[in-house]
């Protein structure tokens, strides 16, 4: 789940690097269609093959256990493709557009809930920075509070979980 909620906004520096874009910088990944299949394909493969090692390295979490927990099971794919959805779910109060039913319906059309009840005189830019940070800091409280709920051996609880 946790590579799954990642992996949408790995487009966002490629976009930045290789397009121009401005505030439009979510594409395939950030689309229904996207997320369910290459998203989570992708979230799936991260986890399998990149996350023990980068537990066990960086974290110093037992590799075996992650390993253990990181054997692919339809509770894994499950668990990928909820992260990608959630992410987007996350990503559509707060942004100006969103591709989450692109190619059916105009990216433009929908407009996050927060954009528009933060934007000032049509300044949708800072709209869209106002969401933003509301919704960051939200879920900068959520992880203080589990962090906060479980000192002893954090790390493991969060990566491998019990
Ligand atoms: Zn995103």
């Amino acid at each position: 789940m946790i590579f799954g909620s990642f992996m949408p906004d790995i487009e966002v520096p490629i976009l930045f690097l290789f397009f121009d874009v401005g505030i439009e910088n979510h594409f395939i990944l950030h689309s229904l269609i996207g997320a369910l299949t290459i998203g989570t394909l992708s979230s799936i493969l991260a986890t399998v093959l990149l996350y023990p090692i980068i537990a066990s390295l960086i974290f110093r979490v037992d590799k075996n256990k992650v390993k253990e927990a990181c054997k692919f099971t339809p509770f894994l794919a499950f668990s990928c493709m909820l992260g990608n959805v959630f992410h987007l779910l996350l990503d559509l109060p707060m942004h100006p557009y969103s591709l989450v039913l692109w190619p059916f319906v105009d990216p433009y059309s929908i407009i996050g809930v927060l954009v528009l009840v933060f934007t000032v005189d049509g300044d949708i830019k800072l709209g869209f920075l106002v969401a933003n940070i509301l919704t960051n800091l939200i879920m900068g409280l959520f992880m203080f509070t589990i962090v906060i709920k479980s000192r002893k051996n954090l790390w493991e609880k969060i990566l491998v979980g019990n």
